[in-house]
């Protein structure tokens, strides 16, 4: 049901990353990890399908046993395309100004910081020990602004 041929490089033929949602039928590509996992959890959310917790751990997991070789070689520190992060730097931006440099209270970045320390794109280490979230390259500084949401609809 699921290809994935690497984490976090690009395929440069045959598509991408591939999924076929077995109850819609619908077939999800992209070449890029961090942009495929939230279209496969949009599309499940848009057609009222089922999200079981962890289910983006299920994938990963499915993946690593349908290709053992390349999960034993994928890079668990990568994070997405510099592009990718700076595109996603600046829509945070704008809507941190379109808020009115507004910023979320204590209990809800409690509530975000609980979801992605035990996540497995969160990377505590990275910034001095700031942390940052390796599917959307975003740091901390994400879980401080109220509009802003997990790219796998963790929160
Ligand atoms: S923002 Fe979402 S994907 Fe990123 S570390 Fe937090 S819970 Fe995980």
């Amino acid at each position: 049901m699921l290809r994935r041929r690497s984490p976090t490089k690009p395929f440069h033929k045959n598509g991408g990353f591939t999924y076929v949602c077995p109850e819609t039928g619908t077939k999800i590509i992209d070449i890029y990890w961090h942009r495929f996992l939230p279209a496969v959890l949009e599309h499940r959310a848009a057609n009222k399908l089922e999200i079981p917790s962890g289910f983006d751990e299920q994938v990963e997991h499915n993946w690593c046993l349908e290709n053992p070789t390349m999960c034993k070689e994928r890079d668990p520190e990568a994070m997405p395309p510099i592009l990718e992060q700076a595109k996603g730097l600046m829509v945070e931006a704008a809507k941190f100004v379109a808020n009115g440099f507004s910023v979320a209270d204590d209990p809800t970045y409690q509530k975000r910081i609980k979801i992605c320390k035990p996540c497995r794109a969160w990377r505590g280490e990275r910034i001095l020990g700031f942390g940052r979230c390796s599917q959307c390259g975003c740091t901390r500084l994400k879980l401080w602004l109220p509009k802003s949401h997990c790219p796998l609809g963790k929160w």
